[in-house]
């Protein structure tokens, strides 16, 4: 049993400074955790028992579903993430040491290279395989933004399984069963959750989906078709990209003055307001329009290299999807050091013509896939002023291929047939599924005899769950204005007992008998038996920490007919009176339903 009165936790009246998120704010607030470096924190008793509920609910799905547990150290040699490739593609996001003797380690981001050499350490028949090996294991990740306490941690607590096979139906088995084991064990985490599809960033390979939990202050952007049942990361959408035009007939391509106009809508406006240059039609909009940004790409051997990258005028570049489209090189704005460096760029008139591997910048040039052949675009003509209409893809210009790189907005097309509106939402990426193919196998050398003895390189699936981030998912899902709201299986106990009476009074016994009786049928029971508290203060408090059920013993008791306790669900609020006697039975009931 678990008694305030001597409990490790203090409960705070105020917000911590630092919190940016409700869950943070609250899981601090509670009692559940406390900050001990940027992005590191520490785990008080009722924290760390709502921790290993979110553990232990994860570890027996896993088991459930046949995937055997080990268990790898944090600290790892540098060498196999350099056969990988890994040592250097993670640059600045993985936490180096060296030791007394000067051997290079990593602190563990993800574990695919050790899982891989532990396989081929002890397997070397086909027999041998299927396999999904898991951990349950800290992970150290140099975030560039932690923030938002758990959801965002530089140490975090991940699930991680590797599954290996022989071929590509059979890695597809494996992946499935992930899948329906993670649905199985978001079930019961009792928070809602997306499947999306997504990219599998720095860790290559193909297929891949992401379980996304819809909340507000997630970083995840994600869509959804109304028409289907397509959903996917932002970051993985694929642009639908309209059939070529037929360029015969087009005008000419014609270079204006077009003074003072930098931006799209200064050079929308100007275009609309010179009969000469007007639309015969109708007026030109900033979807009419080119736009060129040139970024800086810095890889991870530390070379860098510019790219620009041509979008139609009416949307921005989405630093998240350029991110995902060009890892691991990780890209940055121009600078005006750049731009000197590169005297055939005119900032704000940058245009086509200078762009490409084979014009006058040399600059790698990428479009929007809308950018098809055929189509014609106001851009720039690459002198400061002068902007160039009726430019036409694959007539007067050649990219050097195309990127994602340009927002996705709501109400887009659907790209996956149906081609209905998209609809938009925020999430917290909880768990993460991909086949990874044979790039570790390959990388770390891994090979089984196959049915007539000849060599064969496995192929492997990779498959994350954040269980700290979960925690803080869960909580902010559930919370209210009033503090958290634990589903029963997270929450650190059943019952909280609330003793709300005078000193001396017969509340405490009649608590204390009733607690006693709760934990022997396995009830889990926090006592708030702390001396000199007043009611109020303790009712504040059961709100703030979020167990699911509330038992006050209070002034009901003194009804010597028919004495009674109150049982309050913290969910509903509802409040129900229940006899003393029937109390026990009563409650444990409701933590059974
Ligand atoms: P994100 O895009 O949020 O940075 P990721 O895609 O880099 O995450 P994965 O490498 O797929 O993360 O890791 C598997 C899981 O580990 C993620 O789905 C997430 O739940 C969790 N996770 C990743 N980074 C963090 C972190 N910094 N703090 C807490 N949990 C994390
Ligand atoms: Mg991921």
């Amino acid at each position: 049993m678990l008694r305030l009165s001597n409990l490790f936790l203090r409960t705070l009246r105020d917000d911590p400074a630092d919190a940016e998120v409700p869950s943070h704010r609250l899981l601090v607030r509670a009692g559940y955790i406390r900050r001990a470096a940027p992005g590191g924190f520490s785990w008080l008793p009722i924290g760390w028992l709502t921790f290993q509920n979110v553990e232990r609910i994860v570890r027996e799905e896993m088991n459930a579903a046949g995937f055997q547990e080990v268990h790898f150290p944090a600290l790892l040699p540098r060498e196999p993430y350099e056969a990988s490739g890994r040592w250097t593609e993670y640059g600045d996001n993985v936490f180096r040491v060296v030791d007394r003797r000067d051997a290079d380690f990593m602190l563990a981001p993800t574990h695919e290279e050790m899982f891989t050499l532990l396989v081929k350490d002890l397997y070397s028949s086909y027999k041998d395989l299927p396999l999904s090996l898991y951990q349950i294991q800290t992970k150290f990740r140099d975030e560039a933004r932690p923030r938002a306490g758990l959801l965002r941690g530089r140490e975090f607590v991940m699930k991680d399984s590797y599954s290996f096979d022989i071929d590509e139906e059979g890695l597809q088995r494996s992946y499935e069963a992930h899948r329906n084991a993670y649905i199985r064990l978001f079930d019961r985490l009792g928070l809602p959750y997306v499947i999306v599809s997504a990219m599998s960033g720095a860790m290559g390979g193909s297929a891949s989906e992401e379980f996304l939990a819809p909340i507000d202050v997630g970083e995840d952007t994600f869509v959804r078709c109304d028409g289907c049942d397509y959903a996917a990361n932002v970051e993985a959408v694929v642009t639908p990209a309209p059939d070529p035009i037929p360029f015969d007939g087009l005008p000419p391509a014609v270079v204006h003055d077009t003074p003072d106009t930098p931006t799209i809508a200064t050079l929308v406006d100007f275009v609309n307001a010179h009969p000469e240059l007007r639309h015969p039609e109708r007026d030109w909009t900033a979807a009419d329009t080119l736009k060129n940004v040139v970024m800086m790409l810095r890889h991870p051997d530390g070379t860098s290299e510019p790219l620009a990258i041509g979008v139609p005028g009416d949307r921005d570049v989405d630093m998240k999807r350029l991110e995902a489209a060009v890892t691991p090189a990780e890209p940055s704005p121009f600078e005006e050091a750049d731009f000197a460096a590169h005297p055939s760029l005119a900032k704000g008139y940058i245009g086509p013509g200078v762009l490409g591997t084979n014009n006058a910048s040399g600059i790698r040039y990428l479009v929007d896939p809308r950018v098809v052949s055929g189509t014609s675009w106001i851009t720039g003509a690459d002198t400061a002023g002068n902007h160039v209409i009726g430019l036409v893809a694959g007539r007067d210009f050649q990219p050097d291929g195309t990127i994602e790189a340009a927002e996705v907005r709501e109400g887009d097309p659907c790209p996956d047939g149906s081609g209905a509106p998209l609809q938009m939402a925020r999430g917290v990426e909880i768990g993460h599924i991909f086949q990874l193919g044979r790039k570790y196998a390959e990388a770390l050398d891994l090979t089984v005899q196959d049915e007539s003895g000849r060599p064969v390189t496995p192929t492997m699936g990779s498959y994350g769950v954040g269980v700290s981030r979960c925690l803080a998912a869960i909580a902010e899902a559930t919370l209210d204005d009033d503090g958290l709201c634990w589903p029963r299986e997270i929450a650190p106990a059943d019952v909280h007992v609330v003793i709300a009476g005078k000193e001396g009074g017969p509340q405490r016994a009649a608590a204390e008998t009733l607690a006693a009786e709760l934990e022997a049928a396995g009830v889990r029971v926090l006592l708030d038996d702390r001396a000199g508290v007043s009611p109020g203060v303790r009712f504040k408090d059961a709100e703030l920490i979020g167990v699911p059920t509330i038992a006050i013993v209070g002034r009901g008791l003194a009804d010597e007919t028919n004495p009674t306790i109150e049982v309050k669900d913290r969910r509903s609020g509802d409040r129900v009176d229940v006899p003393l006697a029937e109390a026990t039975a009563h409650l444990i009931e409701t933590c059974r339903s």
